[in-house]
């Protein structure tokens, strides 16, 4: 047992390199930067510092693979065979590639397992399924014509996404843009780039052409600003914080970008009394605890309705004290660290916060040994809508819990944000749930379960917690552009 554990905690890592046009070779500039696992704060290796040299390299082979060459143009049902090749290749390597996730994020090694890596492997299936699908109209227009529209692959498209889960993130991002024929510019997030890197490899090992997927690993204001303004890129498609996307969404003002964004939340999960009380704990301890709180659509304002409010105060607290955090690679862990020491403070500043604006703490609320980004499951009760605790994203595992008396008042208070990502509720009666579902205003509800995610439904935010729609056939959509074509019949 302690060798196969040695063996995955230290998995083989490759690629540190930018790859553009199949190519792996260093930053122009020659720079590198660090990557630590989060658990013990250790350097893991170093990674080519991409900036605007390397992003102009590899924009211009995006774009010779685009205008010149096959793989738009191919036949769509062979583009969908190479990405069900890329599938399996990761279907191959994906306890490595877990292993790789694990030791960048710090995620526990059994989500990554059973979590991460399956959820990528689906993802690209599901969007290899869609290469020859993806199809125009006829239009009955007036006059003798006949119309009809084509859907056309966007083109060169600037991939930015963030490191709570950085190969779900490529999945969902490489999928529908690789279906619908487009070439790729992608920075992974700084904190976490090596699962991407990988699948790069695996991407031109299972025979993507050259040039289709390019990556430039770096930091935000440089290598992925670069991407935003550069003239040869056609989309953007960002996941990330609110303030980065308006700054993204001003920049790319000048070039005329297709933006998509998915954004932050502070997502309401309600508990009815009359809910099934042991799924809606365990679905509201699972719903903000998963992936240490790091998940955009966390649900992160937990109102509970004021006759079972005690009870399931005290239930999420010995939930709580029963949660295994420690070292990530333990197959039986349930929390890992934080991705980073900037995370890791402001969570413990949110903390601070919720005890100053008067808020309970009955759990947690302290950091987890003194090596490695721990932080204790933690849970306030007595939170008001006006707390910062309440109003503010902390991406952590911080849960706050708020009273309601009924329904009327919830859907009002769960719709007081300018967030609306996401919303769960818990509850036997089936009008009810119903009625909140086409109340609230958020791009996901789900009832009586939580973050159940499927390749085949769209995902994304209402208000500031998006632009568009990523997964399903909407977000495929968004990487192409309509053409209508209409010939004269006489
Ligand atoms: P997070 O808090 O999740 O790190 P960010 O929005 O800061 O959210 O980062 C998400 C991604 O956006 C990362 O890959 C980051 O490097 C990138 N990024 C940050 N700032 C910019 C920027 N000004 N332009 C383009 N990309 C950026």
């Amino acid at each position: 047992m302690a060798t196969i554990t040695e063996t995955v905690r230290r998995p083989q890592v490759r690629q540190t390199q930018c790859f553009i046009g199949g190519k792996w070779i260093p930053a122009a500039s020659g720079k590198t930067f660090e990557t630590i696992h989060p658990a013990t704060e250790e350097v893991i290796c170093e990674v080519a510092e991409g900036d605007k040299e390397d992003v102009d390299a590899a924009v211009d082979a995006a774009r010779e693979a685009f205008d010149h060459g096959e793989w738009s143009k191919m036949d769509a049902r062979d583009r969908g065979a190479l990405i069900h090749k890329l599938a399996d290749l990761i279907e191959e390597e994906k306890d490595e590639l877990a292993a790789i996730e694990t030791l960048d994020n710090g995620k526990p090694i059994s989500d990554s397992r059973n979590a991460d890596i399956p959820l990528v492997i689906d993802c690209l299936r599901y969007y290899a399924g869609w290469a020859d699908k993806i199809e125009g109209r006829t239009i009955p227009i007036r006059g003798n014509y006949f119309c009809y529209t084509r859907r056309e692959p966007i083109g060169v498209v600037g991939q930015i996404i963030p490191w709570n889960f950085p190969a779900l993130m490529t999945a969902w991002k490489w999928g529908p843009a690789l279906a619908a024929g487009c070439t790729i510019v992608m920075k992974p997030a700084e904190q976490t780039p090596l699962s991407c890197l990988r699948m790069a490899r695996l991407a031109q090992k299972a025979g993507i052409p050259d040039g289709v997927i390019n990556v430039v690993p770096g930091y935000g204001p440089t290598a992925g600003a670069a991407i935003v303004k550069h003239p040869g890129v056609d989309k953007i498609a960002f996941t990330g914080e609110g303030a980065t996307a308006k700054i993204i969404q001003r920049e790319a003002a000048e070039t005329m970008k297709r933006l998509t964004f998915e954004l932050g939340g502070k997502s309401p999960n309600v508990i009815f009394a009359d809910a099934d009380l042991d799924a809606a704990i365990e679905g509201a301890h699972f719903a903000l605890y998963f992936n240490q709180g790091q998940c955009c659509c966390a649900g992160s304002r937990l109102f509970v309705e004021e006759r079972v409010h005690d009870e399931v105060v005290d239930r999420l607290r010995e939930r709580n004290l029963d949660r295994k955090v420690g070292d990530p690679f333990d197959p039986e862990t349930q929390q890992g660290p934080q991705v980073d020491e900037a995370q890791f403070d402001k969570i413990l500043k949110y903390v601070e916060y919720g005890k100053k604006d008067g808020a309970k703490i009955v759990s947690g609320g302290k950091r987890v040994g003194d090596k490695g980004y721990f932080v204790e499951p933690t849970l306030f009760s007595g939170v008001t809508d006006d707390m910062r605790i309440a109003k503010d994203e902390i991406f952590g595992p911080v849960l706050s819990v708020l009273k309601f008396k009924n329904v009327d008042e919830i859907v009002k208070r769960s719709n007081a944000t300018n967030f609306g990502l996401a919303a769960a509720v818990w509850t036997r009666d089936v009008a009810k749930a119903h009625r909140y579902a086409a109340n609230v205003r958020a791009g996901t509800v789900w009832i009586n379960c939580y973050d159940v995610f499927d390749a085949a439904a769209p995902f994304g935010g209402f208000k500031q917690s998006g632009l568009g729609r990523e997964l399903g056939e909407a977000g495929l959509a968004n990487y192409t552009e309509l053409k209508t074509v209409t010939v004269s019949m006489t």
